[in-house]
């Protein structure tokens, strides 16, 4: 199976030319990578400009947020069908960052149900902010499935991608440990059977926090993860470039 890689750019880079340029370098290593699936989430702003651009096949663009309503009185939000015009097809839903500045569970519910309304594939980011020996991790992230995915129809279940991304590794010095992801891995799939049906148990995990050249293929062999989102390492055209080779 190919190893997804989604490229979050967060709020980089400053300029069209400069994203540009990022694209030019990820689409790159992307295409001498055949066996690495790699999925784009620029800036909402250059989303239309770099997916029109591309001719190609091999990438997949994501947007990194949008609203749970499809249209109405939103200042400032960007909705589905918006996204879906500028010919993405994929979602970023839930993200550490984006639950930071407010966003509920019950809010990445109504997203996943619109994101899914509208043939764009959610990848549904979960993850604690911090472990305890008692285990209560465990039950913050069955929470978030739980609400996050109350709407799921089995059936549908198998158009979602969970970016597991444990909060004190986003933006840090170093990951988690691939044995770590593996444990909770098995607990997510455990989670996902019980709430929907036994065929979750192929459901697709990505792992998120800290990832780079040194670190990637180690978490895709131990892991149990079928993919990584990656931020920082992303907008780093080097780093970004060895890190596809490694896993290739
Ligand atoms: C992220 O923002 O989802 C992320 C994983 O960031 P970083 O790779 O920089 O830790």
């Amino acid at each position: 199976m190919k190893s997804m890689v989604v490229a979050n750019w967060k709020m980089s880079p400053e300029t069209m030319r400069e994203a540009k340029a990022l694209f030019e370098a990820t689409r790159k290593a992307a295409e001498s990578a055949k066996d690495v699936s790699v999925l784009v989430a620029p800036p909402a702003i250059f989303l239309r400009d770099l997916a029109s651009a591309y001719k190609g096949r091999r990438i997949v663009f994501a947007a990194q947020n949008g609203h749970f309503e499809k249209n109405g009185a939103h200042t400032g939000e960007i909705s589905m069908p918006q996204i879906k015009d500028a010919k993405a097809s994929a979602i970023i839903i839930g993200h550490a960052e984006r639950r930071a500045a407010g966003e509920t569970n019950a809010e990445t519910r109504a997203k996943i149900s619109m994101a899914l309304s509208q043939k764009l594939q959610p990848i549904f980011c979960v993850g604690e902010h911090n472990r305890s020996a008692g285990g209560e991790h465990f039950l913050y992230v069955k929470e978030q499935l739980k609400t996050g995915l109350q709407d799921v129809t089995p059936a549908n279940l198998g158009k979602i991608v969970i970016a597991y991304e444990p909060v004190w590794a986003i933006g840090a010095s170093e990951a988690m440990s691939p044995r770590q992801m593996h444990e909770m891995a098995i607990f997510i799939r455990k989670s996902l059977v019980g709430s929907h049906s036994e065929k979750a148990i192929k459901t697709k995990i990505l792992y998120g926090g800290s990832i780079d050249e040194t670190n990637a293929r180690d978490m895709l062999e131990g892991g149990d993860v079928q993919g990584l989102l990656v931020g920082r390492a992303s907008t780093d055209v080097s780093k970004f470039a060895a890190l596809i080779k490694s896993i290739a």
